[in-house]
This record gives structure tokens, C-alpha cells and sequence, in this order.
């Protein structure tokens, strides 16, 4: 018998689609089925929109704390911002850039920066494995799948130390893998690996020496296309509502908030499968769901904002980019706001990083910071005016920045997306192409939003004169 009963005086349904998340997945489904006549109500456990693409303010300026680069693929993100009406701007990077491996400092400005001879032959050379093994994975993939099985057996970290029997070569990985999946590789499947390369098409775009090129920000920060998305969806919108519990028989899905309860005829979870994970099910879902839901595994960052009354490394004729190995953050770039005098230097702190200074008081992260500034950017990092920051694996309704998937849990991951009765399930997580990124999030929320639209269609809900 279920122990989840719906409020028996309410007979009928609340919508045709319960949406639960509006970060950007869930607020593109929402969108598209809003326009394409389909009754729709959107339910956030936060009391704001985006998810984690979400951004900070210090001094009345705005900041990214989650997402913030818009890659040259991000061609739907790119088109929904035209649709809104935000422009992009570019990354800046003119100037001095630095990669620090072993502590040696590799400084470069508009060219590829130039390893040491050996470094350089070892990363081109994996590089170029990369590329053959993914491309001859997506080959056997047609006819076997003990290709996939064989290489899930390891981890990306594994199979480098075998490639590599340099230590800088390996920490060279090491950080730009930091910077690609926010995770360590001895964190991930090498099959997974391979698999994001097939969805980049190349290694070298995941394991870029030059991450930052070719990308562009929103001025004003993220949460403007979220928030400007969630204006359009107001009457749809419920904020601090956190599902909890899901029910679903033949007919509708039920969901189960703290004190309301909403009924439809299919559901959308917009949320990474970590966090739709702590949801209560019933009928309890499918045990290779739920096995797949807690083998995808959240990577780990704080990303912080060091706001200075000026970009003074501009006046250096440095950029603001650095890569380094040794912490604490592993990335550094300019985020000073468009338009203001204002500076800003993102740090964002990766991996084992993280949780080694997520368990340190904020005064020492902020001191931690400050002297890896200092180190290249001299005592003029010192003056900075306030730090910002989010420790998003202390971010209940995220859990971690972006999905991944460990060892041996390839054989899970093709189901991902497999609707499990009128659940269907979007977030970033689930999408074929840039998983992991703002524009997977969009290609989810969009894949969702027309299977829904098919069930309802096939079923003789959709009202077309609505
Ligand atoms: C630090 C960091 C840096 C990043 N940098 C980039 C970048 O530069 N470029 C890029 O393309 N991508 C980047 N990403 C990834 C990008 O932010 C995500 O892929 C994308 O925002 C995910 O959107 P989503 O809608 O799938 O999920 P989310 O944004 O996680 O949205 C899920 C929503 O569901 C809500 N929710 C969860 N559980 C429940 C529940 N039970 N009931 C109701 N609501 C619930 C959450 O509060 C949230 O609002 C970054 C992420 C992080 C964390």
C-alpha cells in the first residue's frame, strides 16, 4: 500500500508537466513547453533560479560563482541569448599568461605556450593516443562492447602513468584535467574520458593549454539569462519548493513538497542524478536507475572572487590567466566587470584542493589565495577590497559542480536519459553532447520538453489552440 497519499479533495491536475529544478535545464523544458501550448508548472527547492549557473555581488558588481565561460560550441546558449536579448563578451587575455608545473614557471603570451622539449613531446603524444583511442572506441562501439568494459576497468589517472614516466607530464594532466572536469583523474573512468573526447571531437580542446581562448562571459553575470528566462515563466514558477517524494501510478505523477503537492501527467527531474538521488520514490525506482544514480559523481570546486579597486595586472600587461599545479587554486583569470574601473581575479580552488581548503576557516582560504596571487602578480595582490566565494559541495540542492562517471560504471551510463515511466530526466548531466556544460543543460532541458511533448501529443492532451 502507499505510504505517499495524495490530498484526496484534489481530483484533478495541477498541469500537464510538473518541472522539478529551474536551473538552466529545467527553465529551457519549461520554456519550450510553455510556447508550445503545454500547461507546465516549474518547482525550485532554492529561493532563486540557475541552479549553478549563479553569480555573487561585492560592491554592487556582479560575479560568477558557477558557470561562466561560453565555449565557441556553445551554440544554443549562444542562440538562447540572442533570443533574450544579452550579449556576450569576450575573456580577456591579452598580455602575460603562466602555466606553473613543478614549480617551474612557463610564461607565454598569444601563442601556445612552449613545454619543456620532453613535456612537449609527451603531451602532443598523448594528445594524439587520445584522439586514436576515443575515435577507435567509437568504431568498436558499433560492433562490441567489451572495448568499453575493458578500458572502464581503470581510471584516466591509471592509464596516464603508464603513458607517462615524467612527473611533470602527469601533473601537467593532473591540472588540466582540474580544469575540464573539476575532479581528479584517478577520479574518472578512462572510458568516460574518451567518451567526452569523442563529444569534443578532439583532446586537445578538453586538455587545452589555452582554455581560456575563444571564450566569452555575460557581462553582469550568468543569472541574467536564468532570471530573465524566469520572468517569462512566472505564473509557471514556484521557488522554495523543494520536492522531497514522487509518486506515480498509470495515470499522473505526484509530487511531494514541504506542505503543497502538486499532480500531473509526466514529470521532469532537472536536477543532476547525485541530487534527484535523495528524492523519495515510489514506486522505488528501477534498481539500474538508482545504481546509476549514485555512481555519477559530483566533481568538487570553490570558486572564488578577489575584487581589487583596479585590473592592475592589466597595467603589467599581464592577463590574469595562470594554470598551476601547486595551488591552491588551479585556475586564475580576469573577471573584472565590463563597463566599471573595478578588477577581479576568479580563483577557482579544484579537486583534492578543494576539500583540503573547504575544511580550512575562510580566513585562511583567503590567506592561501593572496600569497599564490602575490607570487606572480607581486604585493599589488595585497590590496584586494573582499573575497567572494561558494563551496558548492556544501551547496545542499548541487552536491558538487558537475557529473562524472567513476570505474566501472560504464555499463550504466547509456540509460541515463531513459525515461522511467512519466519520469523523464533532464540536467546537464544527461545530455549526449557537452555534458557537463551550460549548453548539455539546454540540449537536455530541450530533449525532455519534446518527449513529454510527444507522450502528450500521442495521448490527445496537447491542446494546439492554447
Ligand atoms: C564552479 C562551476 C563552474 C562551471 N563552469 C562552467 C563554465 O564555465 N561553462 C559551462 O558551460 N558550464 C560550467 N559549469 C557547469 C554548468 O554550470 C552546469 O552544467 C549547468 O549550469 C547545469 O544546469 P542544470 O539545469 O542541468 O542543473 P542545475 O544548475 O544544477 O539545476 C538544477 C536545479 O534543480 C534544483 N533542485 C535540485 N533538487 C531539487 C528538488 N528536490 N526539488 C526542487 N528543485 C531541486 C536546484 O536547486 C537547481 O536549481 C560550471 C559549474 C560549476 C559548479
Amino acid at each position: 500500500m502507499s505510504t505517499l497519499q495524495f490530498d484526496p479533495n484534489q481530483l484533478g491536475y495541477n498541469a500537464d508537466v510538473v518541472v522539478i529544478g529551474a536551473g538552466i535545464s529545467g527553465l529551457v523544458a519549461t520554456w519550450r513547453l510553455i510556447r508550445e501550448g503545454v500547461d507546465a508548472v516549474l518547482l525550485e527547492a532554492r529561493d532563486r533560479v540557475g541552479g549553478r549557473a549563479n553569480s555573487g555581488t561585492f560592491n554592487g558588481e556582479s560575479y560568477d560563482l558557477g558557470a561562466r565561460w561560453i565555449s565557441p560550441h556553445a551554440k544554443q546558449f549562444r542562440q538562447l541569448a540572442h533570443e533574450l536579448g544579452i550579449q556576450l563578451t569576450p575573456q580577456y587575455i591579452q598580455g602575460e599568461s603562466m602555466i606553473r608545473i613543478n614549480r617551474r614557471d612557463i610564461r607565454f603570451r598569444n601563442r601556445v605556450p612552449w613545454l619543456a622539449p620532453n613535456v612537449q613531446i609527451d603531451y602532443q603524444r598523448i594528445i594524439a593516443k587520445l584522439n586514436k583511442l576515443s575515435h577507435q572506441l567509437q568504431l568498436q562501439t558499433i560492433k562490441s562492447a567489451q572495448a568499453i568494459k575493458d578500458y572502464d576497468q581503470f581510471s584516466f589517472g591509471a592509464w596516464l602513468q603508464k603513458q607517462s614516466s615524467s612527473n611533470t607530464t602527469r601533473n601537467l594532466f593532473r591540472l588540466l584535467t582540474h580544469i575540464h572536469f573539476m575532479a581528479e583523474p584517478s577520479e574518472i573512468s578512462f572510458v568516460y574520458v574518451l567518451d567526452q573526447i569523442q563529444a569534443y571531437q578532439r583532446a586537445e580542446f578538453i586538455f587545452s593549454l589555452r582554455p581560456a581562448v575563444d571564450q566569452d562571459r555575460i557581462p553582469g553575470g550568468i543569472h541574467r539569462i536564468t532570471e530573465r528566462l524566469a520572468q517569462q515563466l512566472r505564473p509557471q514558477l514556484n521557488v522554495d519548493t523543494p520536492v522531497l517524494a514522487m509518486r506515480q501510478d498509470e495515470e499522473s505523477v505526484s509530487v511531494y513538497s514541504r506542505g503543497s503537492s502538486f499532480r500531473a501527467r509526466y514529470a521532469i527531474v532537472a536536477a543532476p542524478p547525485a541530487v534527484a538521488a535523495q528524492i523519495y520514490y515510489e514506486p522505488a525506482l528501477p534498481s539500474n536507475r538508482d545504481a546509476l544514480n549514485q555512481r555519477v559523481v559530483m566533481g568538487r570546486a570553490i570558486n572564488a572572487v578577489l575584487c581589487y579597486d583596479y585590473p592592475f595586472w592589466r597595467e603589467n600587461q599581464k592577463s590574469g590567466f595562470i594554470m598551476s599545479d601547486d595551488g591552491p587554486a588551479s585556475l586564475i583569470h580576469d573577471v573584472s566587470p565590463t563597463g566599471s574601473t573595478e578588477g577581479a581575479l576568479a580563483c577557482v580552488i579544484i579537486g583534492d584542493n578543494a576539500s583540503h581548503w573547504s575544511a580550512q576557516p575562510r580566513s585562511e582560504r583567503l590567506k592561501a589565495l593572496v600569497t599564490q596571487l602575490t607570487s606572480w602578480f607581486g604585493n599589488e595582490a595585497l590590496s584586494y577590497r573582499g573575497m567572494i566565494e561558494r563551496d558548492w559541495n556544501n551547496e545542499r540542492w548541487s552536491r558538487g559542480t558537475v557529473g562524472f562517471m567513476p570505474p566501472g560504471s560504464a555499463s550504466f551510463v547509456h540509460s541515463i536519459s531513459t525515461p522511467i515511466g512519466r519520469i523523464h530526466w533532464a540536467s546537464s548531466e544527461t545530455a549526449t553532447h557537452w555534458s557537463g556544460s551550460i549548453e548539455g543543460a539546454i540540449e537536455a532541458g530541450e530533449r525532455t520538453a519534446a518527449e513529454v511533448i510527444t507522450q502528450l501529443s500521442t495521448a490527445g492532451f496537447l491542446r494546439k489552440d492554447s
